[in-house]
């Protein structure tokens, strides 16, 4: 039976997918969390995501699709190959793993669509540095149109942070409730420690001059 008020959030742990599931749980009366394990350096970000799912009391599924991680070796799941620091001109940094976002939101989809839900949440950015090209609202749009082509359904991919930057990220998550919770239990450092992290990672300096941005608006 289709299930008009729920929603399916591709779900990893980290600042933003938290601050999606938050924002799904606001929206919609049932929320489910995917988590997917695609080789990745770091067990503990699944292991997070499980606690911080079971804290928002939303189901969580684990899904592995770690042929992703085997077919482009990148330096999320290498640990022979050391992390970008910068961004190289004219290509994405080593972080990048190519159809992640595609593979994600496609088996999302096909696992929605067995539950009856035909709403989907991912925490992708167009205002994030990398400008990772599965991170743009055309890929998002396309894939939409290509999901309900695929399987003949209506779903809707909800990117609420879309033109967001970090510090409206931190401010959307204080207004849902969950500042203190993205801030001391997220994992969104490279170098996998959580909370505020290594602080010397390119992901644990944008979150970090996110937060203080957002702080100080908050306190003028
Ligand atoms: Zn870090």
């Amino acid at each position: 039976m289709k299930q008009k008020n729920a929603a399916l959030v591709c779900f990893s742990g980290g600042q933003d997918s938290t601050t999606c599931l938050f924002w799904a749980k606001k929206h919609f009366a049932r929320v489910e969390a995917v988590c997917f394990t695609y080789g990745q350096k770091h067990s503990l970000e699944i292991k997070i995501a499980r606690k911080i799912a079971d804290k928002a009391q939303v189901s969580f599924h684990l899904l592995d699709v770690s042929l992703l991680g085997q077919l482009a070796p990148n330096s999320l799941t290498d640990a022979s190959i050391p992390i970008d620091t910068e961004k190289p001109e004219e290509s994405y940094p080593n972080t990048f793993v190519p159809g992640r976002n595609m593979v994600f939101l496609t088996f999302a989809a096909v696992m929605a669509r067995n539950k009856g839900i035909f709403h989907l949440v991912t925490g992708v950015s167009e205002a994030d540095y990398s400008g990772y090209s599965d991170c743009r609202d055309t890929f998002i749009r396309s894939l939409n149109v290509t999901l309900n082509l695929a399987m003949d359904e209506q779903f809707v991919i909800h990117t609420p942070l879309m033109n967001w930057d970090k510090k409206a990220v931190w401010q959307l998550s204080d207004e849902l409730g969950a500042f203190d919770l993205v801030r001391n239990q997220t994992l969104t450092c490279y170098n996998g420690i959580p909370a505020d992290g290594c602080g010397a990672c390119p992901a644990c300096k944008l979150r970090q001059e996110g937060l203080e941005s957002y702080l100080q608006t908050k306190n003028s």
